[in-house]
């Protein structure tokens, strides 16, 4: 079988490189990127300079200003690193039409059929890294890696030097790698599987690559095939196109403990589906132009309602309100168990919300996004859901509660 030729391309320290951009005067400085400005917050990136002292992402702001005194501190501006990440998609898309959106500033392309050797592969490496610079802002610097496989190329560019590429091309070359670097560095090995695979005699991706595959998969599951799988230059899953990627709808349903058909706990509980199906479409970088709402009473009946939306859908608010609109003039008559909302028709964030859209809004939604993140769910929420928390018995850890009843995605996200 032709070998396929894949390249993956991470841009380094990318928020405050971006920052950096913007703004020469912090080039060369310590940057640290934080959610909002408070002691207690965190650095959510750093410049190089930065990590040189050792301020890493999730480094809280008081202990980086320990480490350096000196950091310059800036709030994170997600418009500003989309708009970047957008212009150096662009530069990809001259080389191939299958590019996969691995994250905001890392990307595969499979080179396939478009490039005939490494010594060209390489060429093209070369010149994307300098198209970067020369295009988009010279400031920005990436990490390559060119391989035959999604997991090598990744491997590569993660194990190189900042700013540089490393080519995998063939498996003694492989060999040769695996035996420079821990089996942590690999992508995907992470210290427990580390202290798992230990137990089974594996302390180098070498003895990971020799390993019986059988015996992997007994005491990994499937896994287990796919450590063994990568170790051996052996393709899992190829690189996925954003059409591929996008699942086709992000939504939660909620089984309700107190039945009833009240409007303010049922707004509530809405409120909260809600919130929990826009984090998930945030976190993902998604937009909808769809919802689905419904619920079902207790004995037996129900409502179930689909919408296609003019405008996308993004922020909690937007999917409440669209949700809401559904639900309202069908308000049950009887005693509501199951609550549930999706949103659907998705389609990647364009930045580009409608006309009336306020950004500080979509901002906002953001920043809360981070804050409950870091603290925990519902640190902060709206009025409408802070209703419910009398009546919801899973005010803490709502995500385990066993009422919750996840309809799982199509697809789900690394
Ligand atoms: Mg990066």
């Amino acid at each position: 079988m032709q070998k396929r030729l894949i390249l993956h391309i991470d841009m380094n320290s990318y928020f405050a490189t971006c920052e950096q951009q913007a703004n020469p005067f912090l080039r060369g400085k310590v940057v640290g990127v934080v959610a909002y400005m408070s002691p207690n917050g965190c650095i959510i990136a750093s410049s190089k300079e930065a990590k040189k002292l050792g301020i890493k992402t999730g480094c809280l702001v008081k202990d980086a200003k320990k480490l350096c005194p000196e950091v310059v501190l800036i709030e994170n501006e997600p418009a500003k690193y989309r708009s970047t990440t957008e212009r150096i998609f662009n530069i990809f898309s001259d080389y191939t039409d299958r590019i996969e959106p691995y994250s905001i500033d890392e990307a595969f392309l499979d080179l396939t059929g478009y490039i005939k050797s490494w010594e060209q592969g390489e060429k093209i490496t070369q010149e994307i890294k300098e198209r970067i610079k020369a295009e988009v802002g010279e400031w920005l610097t990436s990490s390559c890696g060119l391989s035959w496989t999604r997991f090598l190329a990744k491997f590569a560019s993660d194990i190189c030097p900042k700013d540089s590429y490393l080519i995998i091309d063939s498996i003694p070359k492989m060999e040769q790698v695996f035996n420079s670097v821990k089996i942590t560095e690999a992508w995907g090995i992470k210290t427990a599987t580390e202290r798992h695979l230990n137990r089974l005699g594996i302390f180098t991706l070498m003895d990971l690559k020799r390993h019986p595959v059988a015996n992997l998969m007994q005491s990994f599951g499937k896994p287990g095939y796919y450590l063994w799988a990568n170790a051996n230059g052996i393709e899992i899953e190829g690189v996925r196109t954003q059409e591929e990627l996008l699942p086709k709808s992000i939504g939660h349903s909620y089984c309700i403990p107190k039945q009833t058909n009240d409007p303010k706990y049922l707004s509530g509980i809405l409120m909260k589906l809600c919130e929990k199906t826009g984090r998930r479409l945030r976190e993902s970088n998604l937009q909808a132009r769809g919802i689905t709402a419904g619920y079902s009473l207790k004995y037996g009946g129900g409502f179930w309602q689909s919408h296609k939306t003019e405008d996308p859908l993004f922020t909690t608010q937007d999917i409440f309100k669209a949700a809401y609109k559904l639900i309202e003039p069908n308000w049950p008559q009887g005693k509501v168990y199951m609550l549930a909302v999706s949103v659907t028709r998705l389609q990647r964030f364009s930045g580009q919300l409608n006309l009336f859209y306020s950004p500080r809004q979509k901002n906002l939604t953001l920043a809360l996004d981070k804050i409950n993140d870091k603290f925990g769910e519902y640190t902060i929420c709206s009025g409408t859901m802070w209703g419910t928390q009398d009546n919801a018995p899973d005010r803490v850890g709502f995500r385990k509660s066993v009422f919750i009843e996840e309809k799982k995605s199509a697809f789900t996200y690394e």
